[in-house]
Order: structure tokens, then sequence, then C-alpha cells
């Protein structure tokens, strides 16, 4: 469900249409849907509500979306933060987000970022090696305070998805076996300068299905019961985020009520605070990146190219995970309006930057809008200036308002931010 819907005769984002924020703010352009953004946060919210040992900690996994704006949104509806940089938790803080609510995770903090995490005091730094647990017990000492630590573990299933962002097999860079983290835990357990409140995973994203999540989540059972037999205290249990969501053309992935029933029998009897690291299913949806056509370029041959202003720096998945995004076009045409192949591409200068081949589109022509949609996660946080295209603006629509929250970096402030070497 979301709030992109065609509204006198165009598409727009709530009461707001495309068209009119990319006259106003130029193209390309991420748009936010503020509703759609906080119904995702409350649904996912409320079907885990009443699971565990207190309220679940909702900590939305930043990355996918890391605005401030779309922070500050779901903030003020409670959500905690899983972050993956010391940037990530000073844009959570700056957001609202209590540190208390606050996730770090990551198989490569520095230890500037360990010291930083245990600074502002957030809920859990998730530790993912053996080294890393070493250095923030000495970190931790050094400073006289105890690190609140959960240990990530790898319970070693296939999550399916794409395979660079596949992260529970074993031979995945993240995490500790399932044997390693007894251990470590048993040891930081013993060290003055650690507290392990918990154990935590996180399989993969875009996961359609419920059964790798249910295996996962019955191996962290037996390794929770197993530290508890050892006389070890498990406060709390970190399920991590990979919800998929559906993007067009695949099978309608679980809902969080279906998440929700599956962890009620799987873990339902454990006692143990639970922990959600969702991104993809708060955010995908609750965004689109509109484009517009520069030209089309019919070759001779028969191939036909649909050349947008929005390129593979503007929104990577494509190019990167073969990933699919809906394309529409922002004035729907007639019924009967004939429909066209085409290859839809970007004026980056690599094959890469290709969005679709061979997509049936209306017939489109220079000037014309397009959205591509469930853009919202893992669009615009992993955006670059490639080529020297500026960022991409963010824009967040809330009913019939909307407001820049990113706007478009100038060619002056671009170029600015590189002094040149004192010898030229
Ligand atoms: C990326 C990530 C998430 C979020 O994954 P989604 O698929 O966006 O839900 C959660 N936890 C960790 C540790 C991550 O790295």
């Amino acid at each position: 469900m979301n709030h992109f819907e065609v509204r006198d005769g165009e598409l727009a984002c709530e009461g707001v249409p495309l068209s009119r924020i990319a006259e106003a703010v130029g193209t390309p352009v991420y748009v936010y849907s503020t509703a759609t953004l906080e119904r995702h946060f409350t649904v996912f919210r409320d079907a885990m509500a009443g699971l565990g040992r207190g309220e679940p900690l909702i900590a939305y996994a930043v990355k996918a979306n890391s605005n401030l704006s779309v922070l500050k949104t779901l903030a003020d509806l409670g959500a905690g933060a899983d972050t993956v940089s010391e940037g990530e938790v000073r844009r959570a803080l700056a957001a609202g987000v209590p540190p208390e609510r606050i996730v770090l995770s990551g198989v490569g903090k520095t230890s500037a970022e360990l010291a930083f995490a245990i600074d502002v005091g957030v809920a859990e730094i998730n530790v993912e090696s053996e080294p890393e647990l070493e250095r923030l017990a000495r970190i931790a000492a050094d400073k006289g305070a105890r690190a609140q630590i959960a240990i990530r573990v790898n319970p070693d299933v296939s999550a399916g998805g794409h395979a660079k962002i596949a992260t529970g097999k074993a031979d995945n860079k993240f995490g500790v076996s399932m044997a390693e983290a007894e251990r470590l835990y048993a040891r930081a357990s013993n060290n003055a300068g650690l507290r392990p409140v918990g154990v935590a995973c996180h399989i993969g994203s875009q996961i359609t299905s419920l059964e790798p999540l249910e295996a996962a989540f019955g191996k962290m059972r037996a390794l929770v019961e197993r530290l508890r037999a050892e006389g070890l205290a498990v406060d709390r249990l970190d399920l991590g985020g990979g919800l998929g969501v559906p993007y067009f053309n695949q099978p309608e992935p679980p809902a969080p009520s279906d998440f929700a029933a599956m962890i009620r029998r799987t873990l339902g009897d454990l006692d143990v605070g639970l922990a959600f690291e969702p991104g993809r299913v708060i955010a995908a949806n609750a965004g689109v990146l509109v484009s517009r056509v520069i030209h089309v370029h019919d070759r001779p041959e028969g191939q036909r190219f649909l050349v947008l202003d929005a390129a593979m720096n503007d929104l990577i998945r494509p190019a990167m995970y073969d990933a699919y995004h809906d394309i529409q076009p922002v004035r729907p045409p007639a019924a009967d309006a004939a429909v066209e192949a085409y290859d839809v591409v970007g004026p980056v200068c690599e094959t890469g930057d290709t969005f679709a081949r061979g997509r049936p589109l209306p017939r489109l022509a220079s000037g014309d809008l397009v959205a591509f949609m469930s853009a919202g996660a893992y669009g615009a946080t992993m955006g670059s200036e490639y080529n020297t295209r500026p960022l991409a603006p963010e824009v967040l629509v809330r009913g019939d308002q909307y407001a820049v929250v990113r706007p478009r970096p100038t060619y002056e402030e671009m170029l600015a931010r590189e002094p040149l070497a004192p010898w030229l």
C-alpha cells in the first residue's frame, strides 16, 4: 500500500502532483510520501506489538533511506535506528532518536566509531568478530565504561534474493558461527568493559519467503537456550531486517502480520526482548524517482532507447543488483494507446547505465515525465556524483504540502569541495 496514485489525470504523491514538484525542483528528483512511511512503520510496529518481553525495539535500518526528515518522521512514531557507521549514528541522533533505541552493526567498525558509540550510550553494539570484541573491550576499559553488546551470529541459511545482499550464509563476511557466538558471549560476560545483552542475526535483504527466516530464528532460539543453560543472561534477541517488498514482477512477499505469526510460533514462549531492524519494508514503496525523458533514440536497426535524465548514479539498483523497478509515465496514456518496447537508459558513459531492456511502455516523447516506483529504499542513499552529476534532490510530501529536504547541490558547491593542491 502506498500513496502514489493517479489523481486528476496524473500521478500524484498524496495530494501533490509529481509534475508540480518536477517543475519547481527539477529532475531527477526523489519524492517521498509521509503517509506511506507512517503507515508502513505503524503496520510493522502494530504487528510486532506484544511479541516477546516488553515492547519490541523497532530499529529502522537507516541505510535504506537516511534523509533526516525521513528519520524524524519515523522517530516521532517511536522508531529506533539500526546504524552501520558513526555517520548514521549521528544522523539518528540529529533526527531525535534516543541513544537507547540505537543499534550499531557492521563488520568493520573502526576504533573511533566504537568509542563514539560508547560515549553516546547506544542500546547495543552488535559485535561481529572476535578481534572486534577484543578491541571494543579495550576501548571500553580505557574509558572505564561498560559497552552493551550483542553478538551477531551468522545462522548459515540461504535467504534467496540477490547474492550481493545475502548475508546469512557461512561464507558471507557477517557475524560469527553459532559455536563461536557461545564462546564469545561467555567471554564477554567475564569482561569488565562489556555487558552482553543479547544475540543478533540479519540474514539478508529482499527476502520474499518466511522459510529462511524461520530456519534462522529456530537456530537463534536454540542458541539463547544453550546460553541460558550455561547460566548466562540473555535479555534481547535482535532478529534483523530483510523483509522484502513487491517490486511489481515478483512473488508477493509475506506481510508483517504473517511474519509476526511465524515469530509467535517460533519464539513465542522464549521470554526475551525482541528487536527488529526493518529498512526496505518501511521505505521502499514510500518513494519514487521522477525523471524526464531527454529524447527517444530510434535506431534504424530497430532498437529503441528511452534516454532519461536519471542515471545509475541516481538509482544504482538495476545496474548493481539487476533490480526491477516499475516505470510509470507521470501522465498515464489513454487506455488504447500504443505500447512500445524500450531500452530505458541514462546518460552515464557506461553500458551498465541501463534501467531496463525491452520494457513495454506507452509511447513517450522528449519532455515527458516518468516515475521509478519503489525507489524509496537504497535509492538516494546509494547515489553518487559519478560523471559530475549533482546528487538528485529529495522532497518529502505530507498531504498537499511538500518540502525540499535535500536540495540539489549547485555546480559551484560541488567544485568548491575540491581545493586545488597548493603547488598547482
Ligand atoms: C541492511 C541491514 C538491515 C536492513 O535490511 P532491509 O532488507 O532493508 O530490511 C538490517 N540490519 C542490518 C544489520 C543491515 O545491515
